[in-house]
């Protein structure tokens, strides 16, 4: 049987797979982001591509129908809210899974055709911190490095990133390098002891957003130390004095840590040239999200540890294609091909390009103020494709409340029964993994195909068309008249080349006379490419810039709820939940107590604890581990609504946001906990 070569739809990893329609899954050996290697949750591929609790049909308020009726329906709905209230009143809400393809279509139909900016996504959850510090620091959202980096650096720093179950063939790969490099040094900086700890030579338990302190007094202690890089900061580095100052002001007691421990890493990182700083959600999902990347981005900055083999900042990103999307302005905030909404010459560039009536002027509704809008009646008609925001979302209750406020709601999906869903007046089938084709961009900038080995379910089509097809129906044919996502790729190409002029870090040249059937994995620029090598950046002087931040004023509530994922299941479990093997490594809602706290609450193992906020209320099995320190609570937020009746996880927490990227703080909600049924 021939395997078909294509990407895996979980993690921002982006591992090769080889797929078989009898389901047959295996690591691809040729695919330099994991050279045959998989996770659990992707070897486990084939055992959730079954057509169970699939959308196999359009369906318009639960009824089966044909797909003209309902395009017919979403265009007249959302051309009649745009005639009535304005461009303003309608928006979409996407997803890291979709294809750069899917994505591309659905940026370009909202910001250059209906003329608002209201398209955000799942990925704001996920990195849009690191987007809004890197645009600070480099003047554009720029990964530096690329995986090869972390196997060839000499020390490891990870910050609130469980690497081992979120990135794990990444975590493979570190553990491979030192244990081929035994000197090679790992420091872990989370609140919790995970999976990743173990592979640490240095846990460092540092208190909820305690990283703006912590890499602040790294700062201040690497120039009392001499190891300013005076020449690189003199050639290529604004905003240098401003930032220590602001570092000498925090004070490194708000981490939590020992003096002793403080030192031991200042010193270590000094002392290590090829030093890599990974981080993630643990710094991204936070109300000062930005600032701890720059706070991060600072002392490479600093020091002239960028661009540089083996050291350099490294956000990985969580989502399959989060990093495409991105690329492709799947964000509120963003245009097309790194180019500026604010920008009007960027602006033009688009608009002429795509010869579009209008082109959108100032950022759209960022996701937290999207379903707001929808709960005070601005958003008139709204569409959900492949996520599932009443599950995912801070306040999710809330969330849920607000879409059922909305006039018409229509959900793309691959899945019938969702929490979301629910709550749609049209239901749209979508094509998923294995049955489609496009594109995906992995966290080192690494473009990879996902391709179909499988026939497209009922009468389900993949989302760029079905996005094509409502962009004819509302008057704009010519313009979306795309036959495959070829098509839609070399368009996305050449309006990279159309705006070569502008200086930006995207550059896909590389990609100009690709053989879309046959590409391979491929990075841009171009392959092995690490950015800043020559100390230029992208701030209209060339130079980088480093910000001046001040660590946030931390309260000290009885219980902060962390919350975030399980080795094997992949966000709300639509696909992961098919899967018994996965199932049975958590099998359900959990919260993880440290034992002190278990004690003085008369908690024992198995025991259902009450976490409830000013938001809302979960009831959650308690698992008793001193892996969380005292005050802090743990829970993964992947059961829905469908899955359990005492409430889900993002009831509780707290729509709160970082001001720059408006990243929701997933990490630190303030709560209460009590037993409320003994074991
Ligand atoms: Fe898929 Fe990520 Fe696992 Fe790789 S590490 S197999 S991309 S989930």
């Amino acid at each position: 049987m021939s395997l078909t070569r294509t990407t895996c739809p979980y993690c921002g990893v982006g591992c090769g797979v080889l797929a078989g329609v009898d389901g047959t899954i295996k690591g691809d050996p040729d695919h330099p982001a994991n050279f045959g290697r998989l996770c659990s949750k992707g070897a486990a591929l084939g055992e959730t591509i079954d057509l169970e609790g699939r959308l196999l049909h359009p369906k318009v308020n639960g009824a089966d129908t044909d797909w003209d009726t309902a395009l017919d329906l979403v265009a007249q709905k959302f051309s009649a809210a745009i005639a009535e209230h304005g461009p303003e009143s309608v928006a979409f809400y996407a997803s890291g899974q979709l294809l750069t393809e899917d994505y591309y279509v659905a940026n370009k139909l909202m910001k250059g055709f209906i003329g608002a900016a209201n398209i955000d996504t799942n990925s704001r959850l996920c990195m849009a911190s690191s987007v809004a510090g890197h645009k600070r620091a480099f003047g554009t959202d720029t990964v530096p490095g690329t995986y090869a980096d972390l196997e060839q650096a000499d020390l490891i720093v990870l910050v609130g990133s469980n690497l081992a179950w979120c990135h794990p063939v990444l975590y493979q790969r570190i553990a491979a390098a030192k244990d081929a490099r035994p000197d090679m040094r790992i420091v872990n900086i989370d609140p919790r002891r995970t999976a990743t700890t173990d592979l640490a030579d240095t846990h460092l338990q540092i208190a909820p957003d305690g990283d703006i302190a912590l890499f602040n007094g790294l700062l201040a202690h690497l120039v009392d130390g001499g190891k300013l890089d005076a020449t690189f900061t003199g050639n290529h580095v604004n905003g240098v004095a401003e930032a220590i100052s602001a570092a000498r002001a925090s004070n490194t007691a708000d981490t939590g840590l020992t003096p002793h421990e403080l030192n031991a890493f200042f010193t270590l990182w000094a002392q290590t040239e090829k030093v890599v700083t990974i981080y993630s959600q643990g710094v991204n999902q936070s109300s000062c999200g930005t600032d701890k990347v720059n706070a991060i981005l600072n002392c490479h900055l600093a020091t002239g540890r960028i661009g540089r083999a083996g050291a350099g900042p490294f956000s990985v990103t969580g989502q399959p294609n989060a990093m495409g999307g991105r690329e492709v302005g799947g964000l509120a905030n963003m245009l097309a091909n790194h180019l500026e909404l604010d920008n009007a010459d960027h602006r033009q560039v688009v608009q002429d390009f795509w010869d579009s009536p209008t082109i959108c002027t100032k950022p759209g509704l960022k996701a937290v103020d999207l379903f707001e809008a929808c709960a005070n009646g601005q958003i008139k008609a709204l569409w959900v494709i492949s996520t599932n925001p009443a599950v995912s979302l801070p306040d999710s209750d809330r969330v849920a409340a607000a879409i059922a406020k909305v006039q018409f709601v229509v959900t793309s999906d691959i899945m019938e029964k969702t929490d979301t869903n629910d709550l749609a007046h049209v239901l749209l089938p979508a094509t998923g993994w294995g049955e489609k084709d496009g594109t995906v961009t992995n966290s080192e900038r690494r473009i990879s195909r996902q391709r179909a080995f499988l026939p497209a379910p009922g009468s389900a089509r993949p989302d760029w068309e079905i996005l094509s097809d409502v962009a004819a129906r509302m008057g704009f044919s010519e313009a979306f008249d795309y036959q495959k996502p070829a098509d839609i790729f070399a368009e996305y190409v050449a309006l990279d080349t159309a705006a070569s002029h502008i200086a930006r870090d995207l550059d896909l040249s590389i990609f100009a006379d690709a053989d879309y059937a046959g590409l391979i994995p491929t990075q841009w620029p171009r392959n092995d490419h690490r950015f800043f090598v020559d100390g230029r950046f992208y701030h209209p002087d060339g130079k980088a810039r480093m910000i001046a931040v001040t660590a946030p004023i931390l309260s000290k509530p009885r219980f902060t709820l962390n919350t975030g994922r399980n080795r094997d299941q992949w966000h709300t479990m639509t696909r992961t939940g098919k899967s018994p093997r996965l199932g049975a490594h958590l099998a359900e809602p959990y919260v993880e107590v440290n034992p002190v706290d278990a004690t003085d609450l008369g908690a024992a193992p198995g025991s259902l604890i009450a976490v409830e906020s000013i938001y809302g209320r979960t009831l959650l099995r308690a698992l008793i581990t001193p892996r969380v320190a005292q005050g802090q609570l743990f829970a993964p937020m992947h059961w829905t609504r469908q899955r359990t009746t005492a409430g889900i996880v993002n009831s509780v927490t707290a729509p709160l946001t970082d001001p720059f990227s408006g990243q929701p703080a997933l990490k630190s909600c303030t709560v209460t906990a009590q037993v409320y049924r003994a074991k």
